[in-house]
């Protein structure tokens, strides 16, 4: 009896001191057009560095293969050759593509990569704009259409069945890319980390000393208030807002989304937060639910297993799904 306390203790100090052994390595930079923030934990500094430039690297590698800026990349030769010819992909973009359209049939469309054909009408750069004519947003609305984005699973080809269409991974490369840093860092051994993806946060394990990590919802009035905190351990926390990227069309201000129904920027809504343990279908929900809308998008969500969302519409009201556990104030930066 006594023996067994005493290895307990043992083993308690052991514990103790490898916790205080743990070391934190961070990264912040640009990648993806955003600042990502990359933190691992381990042993010791070369482990936890090592593990962080294997997830740049990682990101890096996502954001060459699915960037519609970059001319050598495989989703701007399938942008090439829209209405010409199906184009051959790695199976990786492939299957990201073929999820993607998954989340377009949930979300009856509110959610299509295809909406990048609007990108000659609108560019959100905080700059103020004239409302576009009317035909100019319906001539390219006609180019949108999860539906014409055709895929052959055998040959890995897709193909944009009309001249005019594009796709786009604003909405969920993100997501994948932290979802993917995370796999890679993990992998390597790390059992706690953090990978901030632009706002895209995917997180395991907990910091030393700390039962989980806490994250802050940003008040999307001003970022540096808290609207509540997220005790996660294997969570995404993924937050879509207008305050980032967005234009001004006669003086109004609208959001970076476009519903691919009308070709119009967003309204109504200024941040959407989603929560679920995978960062890309947080991210591609989090577009879903701004275009949606808030009792749209809350009807949504509430039907997703697993899924919890978190909506500030334009007047500042604040709105959630039915199981989202908040914690009240500021839990400090993890
Ligand atoms: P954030 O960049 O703030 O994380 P999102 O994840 O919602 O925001 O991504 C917004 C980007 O998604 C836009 O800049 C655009 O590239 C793309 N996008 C806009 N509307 C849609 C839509 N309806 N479906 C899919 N992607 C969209
Ligand atoms: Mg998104």
């Amino acid at each position: 009896m006594r023996c067994s306390r005493f290895v307990t203790l043992l083993l308690a100090l052991a514990m103790a001191s490898s916790i205080a052994a743990q070391q934190s390595h961070r990264e912040v930079l640009l990648l993806m057009g955003s600042r990502f923030e990359l933190t691992a934990i381990a042993a010791d500094t070369a482990q936890a560095r090592a593990a962080v430039a294997a997830g740049i690297a990682e990101i890096a590698r996502i954001e060459a293969l699915i960037s519609s800026w970059q001319p050598t990349s495989q989703t701007s030769a399938i942008n090439r050759a829209a209405g010409r010819a199906p184009v051959k992909v790695s199976l990786e973009l492939y299957l990201l593509i073929s999820r993607a359209i998954k989340v377009s049939k949930l979300s009856d469309g509110a959610f299509d990569i295809s909406f990048a054909a609007v990108d000659r009408i609108w560019t959100f750069d905080g700059r103020a704009y004239h409302k576009p004519h009317p035909d100019s947003v319906l001539a390219s609305v006609a180019n949108i259409g999860y539906r014409h984005i055709l895929l052959d699973r055998t040959d890995t080809t897709v193909y944009l069945a009309r001249p005019g269409m594009k796709i786009g991974f604003g909405a969920i490369g993100k997501g994948y890319a932290a979802n993917r840093a995370r796999r890679v860092m993990q992998d390597m051994g790390i059992r706690a980390g953090l990978v901030n993806a632009g706002g895209d946060l995917i997180s395991w394990g907990a910091p030393p000393g700390r039962a989980a990590w806490g994250i802050n919802i940003a008040d999307p009035e001003d970022a540096t208030r808290s609207l509540g905190w997220l005790q996660t351990n294997e969570m995404a926390v993924v937050t879509s807002g207008d305050y980032e990227r967005y234009c001004l069309i006669d003086g109004e201000r609208y959001a970076h989304i476009v519903d691919p129904r009308t070709g119009m920027p967003v309204r109504g809504v200024q941040s959407v937060t989603i929560v679920c343990p995978d960062a890309e279908l947080a991210d591609a929900l989090a577009t879903t639910v701004f275009v949606m809308g808030v009792a749209d998008g809350i009807a949504l969500i509430d039907r997703l297993r697993g899924v919890e969302c978190l909506i500030v519409d334009d007047k500042g009201d604040v709105f959630h799904s039915k199981q989202l556990q908040l914690q009240r104030g500021h839990g400090g930066k993890p």
